[in-house]
C-alpha cells in the first residue's frame, strides 16, 4: 500500500480575506467535500492536509486557515512564513470584502517568504448572483493588473472549488519544477 506520508513536494498554501467570506467552507469543500452552515472558527491556526498527484509526482498541500485571527486585523508572520501559494478571498455580495483585498495583498507581499509564490483571487458565494455587488469584469481587471489568477467559486454549491485549488497547485508545481529542472 502507498505510504500516505511519502511525497515528492510539500506546498504550504494560505487562505486569507475578511471574516465571513467563506474561507473555512472553501477549505472543507476542497479537503473533505463538506459544507458547514454554522461554521464558527476557533481562534488560532488551523491546518489541513490534502494529498494529490500532479504529473506523476506526489504533492502534499498544507492548507492554513486563519481560524478567525483576521477579525482582529492582525495575523502573525508565522501564518505566512514559507507559503508558496495563497487564495485571496472576497464575497461577491460584499463590496467591503473586495475593497480590503488590496490590504490583504499587501500583507501577503510583505510577509510571504517564497519569491515564487502564486496568488489566486477568489470571488466566493457565486450562488448569490442576484445579490452581487462586485462584477466579474472588475475583479478580473484587478487580478490582471496585479498578476493574480482569478476564479469565482461557490463553497455552498461546490462550484469551481476543486478547480481553483487544483489549478493553483498545478501552477505552483509548474513554476517550481521548471526552476528545479
Ligand atoms: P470565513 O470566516 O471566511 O472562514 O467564512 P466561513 O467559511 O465561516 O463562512 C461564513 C458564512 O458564509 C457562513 O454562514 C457560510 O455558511 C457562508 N458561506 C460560505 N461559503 C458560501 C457560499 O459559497 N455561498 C453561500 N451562499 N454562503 C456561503
Amino acid at each position: 500500500m502507498e505510504d500516505e506520508n511519502s511525497y515528492d513536494y510539500v506546498f504550504k498554501l494560505v487562505v486569507v480575506g475578511d471574516s465571513g467570506v467563506g474561507k473555512t467552507n472553501l477549505m472543507s469543500r476542497f479537503v473533505h467535500d463538506t459544507f458547514d452552515f454554522a461554521s464558527k472558527s476557533t481562534i488560532g491556526l488551523d491546518l489541513t492536509i490534502k494529498n494529490m498527484v500532479v504529473k506523476n509526482k506526489r504533492v502534499r498541500a498544507q492548507i492554513w486557515d486563519t481560524a478567525g485571527q483576521e477579525r482582529y486585523r492582525s495575523i502573525t508572520k508565522r501564518y505566512y512564513r514559507g507559503s508558496v501559494g495563497a487564495l485571496l478571498v472576497y464575497d461577491i455580495t460584499k463590496r467591503e470584502s473586495f475593497a480590503t483585498i488590496s490590504r490583504w495583498l499587501n500583507e501577503l507581499k510583505i510577509n510571504e517568504a517564497h519569491p515564487d509564490s502564486i496568488i489566486m483571487l477568489i470571488g466566493n458565494k457565486s450562488d448569490l448572483d442576484s445579490k452581487r455587488k462586485v462584477s466579474q469584469q472588475e475583479a478580473m481587471d484587478y487580478a490582471e493588473s496585479n498578476g493574480l489568477m482569478f476564479m469565482e467559486t461557490s463553497a455552498l454549491e461546490s462550484i469551481n472549488v476543486e478547480k481553483a485549488f487544483e489549478s493553483l497547485i498545478v501552477n505552483i508545481f509548474d513554476k517550481i519544477s521548471t526552476k528545479l529542472a
